[in-house]
């Protein structure tokens, strides 16, 4: 098995895309992700640390995607996909922190399986959909639980700084075919606390990717989060959140108090 990802060496000091082969336990320097040729000779894999590797133009959520979790909040089963926008700035990469902002109410985590795009594409039939998509990764969909409920749309609730941990690497669409076996595993303070196979999604990942491009243009790097399942929760500061995917590997992130150095923006939730 090999993945696609950006890495850091830290005694030389150099950050690089690599071609991880987790067989070899070695790290090929390459182009891009985008552009998998090998540029020199490879590092060992123990001697580096997985970095953010992905910057994407949108974020792209669909909610209410496993009926677990429409369950858990007593929804209804959406008849078409249910999407949201994220803001950019909400990305992070592998032991980032999570800032958990001030005055805005409950923070949940949501584990989940991240689709990475792989070249510009709009309106794709669902049949042609894989052919765009670069690989999986693994994803925290971080939501300020309570502006969801009071604002009734989420952009408020998704797009705070940090919101957004993705990694550790990408696995290639095209060495996994089988797509609908991934494994997805959400731990708090090393406790399981959710777990399902993207076979149990109510809407598939190319028939998502597929409904997304027929609304808007999608360019590489893009990423489409494709829903949690249930046992979603509240976090608070100095936890440990891990979404494991078990064919590619875990996302490790701790979360943090908003401090003077480092501001978000902070609303009343009085009414919420
Ligand atoms: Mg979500």
């Amino acid at each position: 098995m090999h993945f696609l990802g950006r890495f850091f060496h830290p005694r030389k000091k150099i950050e690089f895309f690599g071609l991880y082969d987790q067989d070899d336990n070695l790290v090929y320097p390459i182009e891009s992700i985008f552009y998998p040729n090998k540029t020199g000779n490879p590092y060992n894999f123990n001697h580096l640390h997985p970095v953010l590797c992905v910057e994407p133009t949108k974020i792209i959520g669909i909610g209410k995607n496993y009926k677990s979790h429409v369950k858990e909040f007593n929804a209804e089963i959406p008849s078409e996909p249910v999407i949201f926008l994220k803001a950019s700035n909400t990305i992070i990469g592998p032991e980032e922190k999570i800032i958990l902002p001030n005055d805005v109410g409950q923070i949940d985590y949501e584990g989940e399986i991240a689709v990475v795009i792989k070249k510009e594409v709009e309106k794709i039939s669902e049949e042609k959909a894989l052919d765009y998509v670069l690989g999986y990764t693994c994803a925290n969909d971080i939501t300020a639980r309570d502006l969801q409920k009071k604002d009734g749309q989420w952009t408020r609730s998704k797009s705070f700084r940090t919101f957004c941990p993705v990694g550790p690497w990408i696995l290639p669409a095209d060495i996994y075919p089988k797509y609908q076996n991934l494994t997805l595993k959400t731990y708090v303070n090393d406790k399981p606390v959710q777990s399902t196979k993207a076979s149990s999604m109510i809407f598939s990942i190319p028939y998502i990717v597929s409904f997304v491009s027929r609304i808007m243009t999608l360019y590489p790097g893009d990423i489409i989060l494709t829903g949690t399942p249930s046992g979603v929760g509240p976090l608070k500061s100095n936890y440990k959140i891990a979404v494991e995917i078990e064919e590619i590997g875990t996302l490790i992130n701790r979360t943090g108090s908003e401090t003077k150095g480092i501001k978000t923006q902070t609303f009343a939730t009085k009414d919420a």
